[in-house]
């Protein structure tokens, strides 16, 4: 018999909004997480903002999830990195939402021989601060990027992304990268100890396949598959792993709280 699920982690983008707007149900279904006081994370790969500029921008749209409740990509590779090397030393590339974590585990921000080189994503990716990056990562820097995606959204079409700008410096120096977003389970069980939640009782909402539901599979958690987002129910027979149920949308959730 499985047991009651007791906190939730969620995606954001396709999930809760889409391009700026509340998806169908989303509204509520934080309403009732709130109301009912349980435990939850809204998960994002996105490095760029901080959780206090995602919640001002949920806000925005209807939704009220206090910057605490709010898990990014740059914060689970600052935790990530204050725990394998306390108090080192970063090249970043990247954005306030990057650079703010870094700081605020502790890290030190410079372009002389740093512990690690970090990647993350921004919307004017220089030439020479990748050169830069490029000549650390050959001179022993280890390779850290917030995450995978090759492309984000925009109104006007995809944008290259981290995992796009993380592919070229690997061409140009050899070196993979560590990736700390989705689907690197580390990212979820983070996520979990910060609210100090279960893998057994807890649930992770998503709507792609291959990041959420992969990363809530390979961190033992029950996942849903929302299709307001980038994938067809018909996408789903592709995957060699299933999501444990597939929902139209996150309103069809909101009494499963
Ligand atoms: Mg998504």
């Amino acid at each position: 018999m499985t047991e009651e699920i007791k906190s939730w982690l969620t995606d954001m983008d396709g999930v809760l909004v889409h391009e700026g707007y509340a998806l169908p149900g989303a509204a509520e279904f934080i309403a009732r997480l709130t109301e009912l006081d349980r435990p939850y994370q809204v998960l994002t790969n996105n490095s760029i903002f901080t959780p206090r500029d995602l919640s001002a921008r949920l806000a925005a749209s209807g939704i009220k999830v206090p910057e605490e409740r709010i898990w990014t990509s740059a914060l689970a590779t600052a935790t990530f990195v204050a725990q394998q090397m306390p108090g080192g030393r970063a090249y970043v590339i990247g954005e306030a939402g990057l650079t703010t974590a870094l700081y605020q585990a502790g890290y030190i921000m410079t372009d002389v021989d740093p512990d690690y080189v970090i990647l993350g994503e921004t919307r004017t990716y220089s030439f020479s601060s990748i050169t830069r990056a490029i000549r650390l990562i050959r001179d022993g820097a280890r390779f850290i990027a917030t995450n995978p995606d090759p492309t984000g959204p925009s109104t006007e079409g995809p944008l290259p992304a981290t995992g796009a700008v993380a592919a070229l410096i690997t061409k140009a120096t050899g070196r993979s990268p560590y990736f700390v977003g989705k689907p690197n389970p580390v990212m979820i069980r983070a996520a979990l100890n910060r609210i100090e939640a279960h893998s057994e009782t807890t649930a992770m909402i998503g709507d792609r396949m291959d990041t959420d539901v992969l990363a809530g599979m390979e961190a033992g958690l029950r996942t849903f598959l929302v299709l307001t987002g980038s994938t067809t129910e018909a996408d789903v027979e592709k995957y060699p792993f299933r999501p444990t149920e597939v929902r139209p949308s996150i309103a069809e959730l909101i009494d499963r709280v």
